[in-house]
């Protein structure tokens, strides 16, 4: 029997996404969640979202809007998402916070004899450095040395979904559950199928949710309106 693995990022505080999700990822029973980061910034639900990723989620790594909700430090963002963090740093209680700070910046689980390397940016640089479809494959196989050759790399901050082949590596990444990039507005997780040390599997999902809830509620908060006009294009 083969072991399925559930994998989300980006939920951005995004609860309506995070729940459509969450409700078909239930139908999969997976035997292990994994959250590569960025549970916070960028949406109105900070709270409900870190309660319920902490209630699923197995495995789950510190992304750079986590980071900076931490340390408030926000030189590195563009002006929307810097009012979100201080927006989301006000809004949660200080265990919440001690939670964020508390996330490592990498994690390796094994599942099945499968050895998976889960981080937010890349195993050089976990919190900030983006990797993409496009990213040279020379980059891509130093990312996958410096993760110590996992069967599985796993990465998010991107918000655009992946999958390469680097050297018996699966290099891939789920794109996000509460604001994607790629194009297409849909929630967007991925399921691993492992099997006695092998990968049997990736497929990427999208799941449909109600953004007019979401980008109402980033109004009704007072977060940027660019914040909610995004999500309908999924850019
Ligand atoms: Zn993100």
């Amino acid at each position: 029997m083969s072991k399925r693995v559930v994998v989300i990022s980006d939920v951005h505080s995004n609860l309506e996404a995070l729940e459509r999700v969450l409700e078909d990822v239930e139908e999969e029973s997976p035997d292990l969640v994994i959250c590569c980061g960025d549970v916070v910034g960028y949406g109105p639900r900070p709270s409900e979202c870190l309660e319920l990723v902490r209630d699923v989620a197995d495995v789950v790594v510190k992304g750079n809007h986590d980071h900076a909700t931490v340390t408030g430090d926000i030189s590195m963002f563009n002006v929307a998402a810097g009012i979100a963090v201080e927006w989301t740093r006000r809004r949660l209680s200080d265990e919440e916070i001690e939670y964020l700070a508390s996330l490592p910046e990498t994690e390796t689980v094994e599942v099945d004899g499968v050895r998976v390397f889960v981080v937010h940016g890349s195993p050089r640089d976990p919190i900030w450095e983006y990797v993409f479809p496009e990213t040279p494959r020379g980059v891509l196989k130093e990312m996958v040395e410096v993760a110590g050759k996992p069967d599985v790399l796993l990465m998010g901050h991107t918000h655009v979904p992946m999958r390469e082949e680097v050297d018996g590596t699966l290099v891939a990444n789920p794109g996000s559950v509460g604001q994607p990039r790629d194009g297409d507005p849909r929630a967007a997780y991925a399921v691993l199928e492992v099997e006695d040390g092998e990968v049997r599997g990736w497929e990427v999902r999208r799941v449909a949710y109600n953004v007019d809830r979401t980008a109402r509620e980033i109004m009704e908060v007072g977060l940027p309106e660019e914040l909610g006009a995004r999500l309908y294009r999924g850019v």
